[in-house]
């Protein structure tokens, strides 16, 4: 049977501000030359990426009974993503990221919305018998679901499923306690950035950092930015460098890494060097186009590019 990915996260709506000559500023009214609407949410983009890849995959995460909440779904439905376990909550109205874009950077405002609202409760573990791998993004902006978690990664767990997590980054600056090195114990594949690696494990040095999670999760892969990924086997790093592209925009290239690396090394069973390189190639090739999910590689765009390389 082909083997199934359920992603567990975020959903928002992005309002991409554009074409703006100034920043805001108060009392004072700015014209922009843009603005677009796209979905957001680094989870939903793994999803999308899993999909484009050619991963079967479904979505569970909370949006509001609002027009931003059935945007999000289509946009997901129209991007191969299952969205059966999509819950809609009457009460909290779907999270928006507003992002002011400049040439040189964005400057963002989230309202997080249904966001922080999603609870173990609202899952029905059976679904889990439906799936081979089961992936949990943004852990920290998941304030209510923490919680639960090591419920939810044990009884997958239970279920034969593998569970892999991606905290992103911790907007409030804490990075956890010791409920996130202990939920580590029941991950499988760990996949933070440098930053957030090194400060949930509390050091300086990424080698350490990779050294320490790796004592609690089963396998710890870190990703570099520029520099490509690290990870961890058998004692010995295993550094696997970035391709050199002309890289556009960056946003995005941890869930296309991640996406990749799921697909590579849990679905298709790649050995650990090889899928890596292959997360490499599908963060790489989707930081040559600007955001949103159109720059997301297909499996014959991978594939074509690391002939070449
Ligand atoms: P995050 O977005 O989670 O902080 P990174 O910035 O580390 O993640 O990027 C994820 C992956 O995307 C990297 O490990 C690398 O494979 C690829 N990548 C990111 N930036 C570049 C770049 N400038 N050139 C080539 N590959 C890149």
């Amino acid at each position: 049977m082909e083997k199934k990915i359920l992603v567990i996260g975020e959903l928002n709506v992005d309002l991409i501000v554009s074409g703006l000559a100034a920043f805001p500023s108060l009392g004072r009214e700015i014209m922009a030359g843009g603005l677009s609407r796209v979905l957001g949410s680094s989870s939903a983009m793994c999803a999308v990426d899993l999909a484009r890849l050619g991963a079967k995959v479904d979505f569970l995460g909370k949006v509001g009974v609002d027009e931003y909440g059935e945007f999000v779904t289509d946009q997901l439905r129209t991007l191969h993503v299952g969205t059966d376990h999509v819950i809609r909550d009457s009460v909290v109205r779907t999270g928006v990221t507003i992002s002011l874009s400049y040439p040189e950077d964005r400057a963002l405002i989230t309202y997080p919305g249904c966001i922080p609202h999603l609870r173990l409760e609202d899952i029905n573990l059976p679904i889990l018998r439906n799936y081979h791998h089961v992936h949990v993004g943004s852990y920290f902006l998941q304030k209510r679901l923490q919680a639960g978690l090591p419920a939810l990664f044990a009884q997958a767990r239970r279920q034969n499923l593998t569970v892999s997590l991606d905290t992103g980054c911790d907007p409030d600056g804490k990075w956890g306690d010791s409920d996130l090195l202990t939920l580590l114990d029941l991950v499988d594949v760990f996949l933070p950035d440098e930053e957030e690696a090194r400060a949930i494990a509390r050091v300086d040095s990424t080698e350490t950092a990779l050294r320490q999670l790796a004592e609690r999760a089963r396998l710890v892969v870190i990703k570099r930015g520029a520099s490509g990924a690290m990870s961890l086997r058998d004692g010995q790093i295993i550094c696997s460098p970035a391709f050199q592209v002309d890289a556009v925009d960056t946003t995005g290239a941890g869930d296309s890494f991640d996406a990749g690396f799921l697909y590579a090394h849990m679905i298709r069973g790649m050995p650990l060097d090889e899928a890596l390189r292959f997360a490499n190639a599908c963060g790489a090739l989707s930081t040559t186009g600007l955001g949103g999910t159109a720059t997301q590689p297909t499996l014959e765009q991978v594939t074509i590019f690391l002939q070449k390389r």
